[in-house]
């Protein structure tokens, strides 16, 4: 054990002390403060230096992985390049320091109009609200049109959601909370929505349906025209899920899909820091016709999260059009090409031509090579932590039993892919060669393999707990 993995606790010494504070009209220091204002019992936190205090939270951020650590290709999530001027422009003084009654914002509104702006331009919807917080608060938001829309016109019975079942789990759980009830649609073994699945589904107690293009595999749902004809044939909306509009910037609109409402994750798409929960931003925009419901929505406090939209709209304008438009093509071509790159030592059980993300299902066992057999996707997820790499999303979509997916996304160099991919191969060969390798990885993580669901709902964050 090094030195600095002792708790911060074990390294205090009574007395030490890591601050000093000049003299000022007070006297000098804490100690002089009225005797009325002082703690009766010592709060009991650590005594110790400056360099101990820094040296331990520098020494915290290093035990976990994060997309500024290492390269992050966590399908369905877009861990991606984070321009760091983002961060100085959302920090200026001028909109840090405002409170949203104040009067004379006219900046502020201005972003978020222009902001508003473009993505009408990139979705080809008519207008947006930026109040919901994160990409499930805006289905809820955007299936709240929807009942508004159908409830607006007298029309009570539509109490009924299309869902297929490659969605993100947070489709049906939005649908759930906003009181629809959940129908799910099938793929075929391509992957895609099964048209003739969905017919018989639509009738007058449709609302409508939810989707994403390019699913959840990531792959094109090329049958959108007809599906959307069918839909709005039987009297419902389209709605779609944009948290995976990377793929698609510039290169085709939800809008033009015939899409009726959609929101977007600009925390995902648009580049802001979004590991562990926040903070997210998930406007919603609708078509012409449902314009006039946004506003008489009220989903959080004043305009949401005001941080994210200024780090989106910052890395819009330093894009530019024609960039934006290139990234689509990137994240799709950086897909791709792993793909095509790995196809011959991991499972591809949907080969098409992929958008930004796709799904292995685990390792190739072929027979000729002793041990696959033994080595699941969880395994390769743990080695790769040995190489540098964060793991790919595993054991999602549910359609597979050994699911990988994985993102490169749009900004990442070549040479980082190409890196990836070798290690790829690399743990395919070891499988085969040596799948006890894999089996006990990590080797070079501060933690190996905690119990997933104890470490997620019964976490020990206390000194006192880890002592007693
Ligand atoms: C991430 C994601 C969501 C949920 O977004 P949150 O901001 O995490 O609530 C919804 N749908 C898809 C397809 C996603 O990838």
């Amino acid at each position: 054990m090094k030195y600095y993995d002792k708790l911060i606790f074990e390294l205090s010494k009574p007395g030490r002390q890591g601050w000093s504070l000049p003299e000022n009209k007070f006297g000098r220091g804490l100690e002089e403060l009225p005797e009325a204002l002082c703690r009766k019992t010592p709060t009991g936190l650590p005594e110790v230096s400056e360099p101990d205090v820094v040296r331990h939270y520098t020494n915290l951020s290093q035990m976990n992985f994060g997309v500024d650590t290492g390269f992050y290709p966590l399908g369905s999530c877009t861990m991606k390049y984070n321009p760091k001027v983002n961060e100085d422009v959302a920090a200026l003084p001028g909109f840090t320091g405002l409170h949203p009654l104040q009067k004379g914002v006219d900046g502020a509104r201005e972003v978020i109009s222009s902001l508003e702006k473009s993505l009408s331009a990139i979705t080809g919807m008519a207008a947006f609200t930026f109040a919901p917080c994160a990409g499930a608060h805006g289905e809820l938001t955007g299936l709240m049109v929807m009942r508004s829309y159908h409830i607006g016109r007298g029309d009570l019975g539509r109490t009924k959601i299309i869902v297929p079942d490659s969605a993100h789990g947070t489709n049906p759980a939005s649908a759930a909370v906003c009181g629809l009830e959940v129908v799910t649609v099938k793929s075929k073994p391509d992957g895609l929505v099964d048209v003739e699945d969905l017919k018989p589904l639509l009738g007058s107690d449709i609302a409508g349906i939810m989707m994403t293009n390019p699913n959840t595999l990531g792959l094109f749902e090329k049958d959108i025209k007809e599906i959307a004809e069918l839909v709005h044939g039987c009297g419902g909306l389209l709605y779609y899920d944009g948290a995976n509009m990377n793929p698609l910037l510039g290169v085709v609109r939800p809008g033009d899909m015939g899409f009726d409402i959609m929101h977007l994750n600009l925390h995902k798409t648009f580049s802001t820091p979004h590991g562990g929960g926040g903070p997210g931003s998930g406007p919603v925009g609708v078509a012409a016709h449902l314009a006039h419901i946004l506003p008489t929505l009220r989903v959080s406090g004043f305009h949401g999260n005001f941080g994210v939209m200024l780090r989106a709209y910052a890395y819009i304008l330093m894009l530019g059009k024609q960039n934006v438009a290139l990234s689509g093509k990137y994240a799709t071509i950086s897909a791709n090409y792993i793909k095509e790159s790995l196809k011959d030592c991991y499972k591809l059980p949907i080969g098409r031509v992929c958008k930004h993300e796709f799904v292995f299902d685990g390792l190739i066992d072929d027979g000729s090579r002793e041990g696959v057999e033994g080595a699941t996707t969880l395994d390769v997820a743990k080695r790769l932590l040995d190489f540098g790499f964060h793991a790919p999303t595993i054991y999602f979509p549910l359609l597979f039993h050994q699911a990988l997916m994985i993102e490169p996304t749009e900004t990442e160099s070549l040479e980082t892919i190409d890196a990836f991919i070798e290690v790829m191969r690399k743990i395919a060969a070891e499988a085969a060669r040596d799948p006890s390798l894999l089996k006990s990885a990590p080797h070079c993580a501060p933690i190996r393999r905690p119990d997933e669901t104890t470490a997620a709902r019964q976490p020990i964050l206390k000194y006192s707990d880890i002592c007693a």
